[in-house]
């Protein structure tokens, strides 16, 4: 028979798995432009906990906007939404780590920037709500949906220094 001080010492190990995830992020065309590719990514690097599988600079096409931001849709801001993520390059990147869903939204901070808590990349990169510097999955559907999207080649492998990939790549593509 199982004590029940057995079954209760198991609890805590059930609740504290952690997941290994992956998530989309993307520095959005405006800070692309403003030359803040980099800077994000360094913050990203330094404070996400996480390992960066891919990266590519890349201007979204009509449909692939549309696919990325279906579930708005219906919303007043979708023509200006559209219009801004495909007006030039975006970097888009997978990464991968306990978590890094959510992790990623916290660094992120609020959408609306003015709400952006202090030490959060929108705090610092984000102009005003509709030019808000980076995009996040939401959860784990979503990522899953957008990764297939964007990164349909799926050739993943760990980036050791993404800051400085992300550095030539704007290099390459200019
Ligand atoms: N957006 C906007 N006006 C709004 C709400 C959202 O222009 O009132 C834009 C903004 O660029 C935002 C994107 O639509 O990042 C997607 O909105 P969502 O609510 O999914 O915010 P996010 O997940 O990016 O924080
Ligand atoms: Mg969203």
């Amino acid at each position: 028979m199982i004590s029940p001080f057995c079954v209760r010492s198991r609890i805590p190990m059930i609740y504290s798995v952690s997941m290994t995830q992956k998530t989309f992020l993307a520095v959005k065309p405006e800070a692309f432009k403003r030359n803040d590719t980099v800077g994000i990514v360094k913050m990203l690097e330094e404070k996400l906990g996480a390992k960066c599988l891919a990266m590519k600079a890349y201007t979204p096409s009509q449909e692939l906007a549309e696919a990325h931001y279906a579930v708005h849709r219906e919303r007043p801001f979708f023509g200006e939404l559209i219009t801004s993520f495909t007006s030039g390059p975006i970097l888009g990147m997978v990464w991968e780590g306990e978590n890094v869903i959510e992790k990623a939204r916290e660094l992120m901070g609020a959408t609306n920037p003015e709400q952006a808590a202090e030490g959060t990349i929108r705090k610092a990169f984000a102009k005003s709500i509709s030019d808000n510097a980076i995009h996040g999955s939401d959860a784990s559907e979503t990522a899953e949906n957008e990764i297939k999207l964007h990164f349909p080649e799926a050739n993943f492998s760990v980036i050791a220094k993404p800051s400085a990939e992300a550095e030539n790549l704007i290099k390459a593509s200019v």
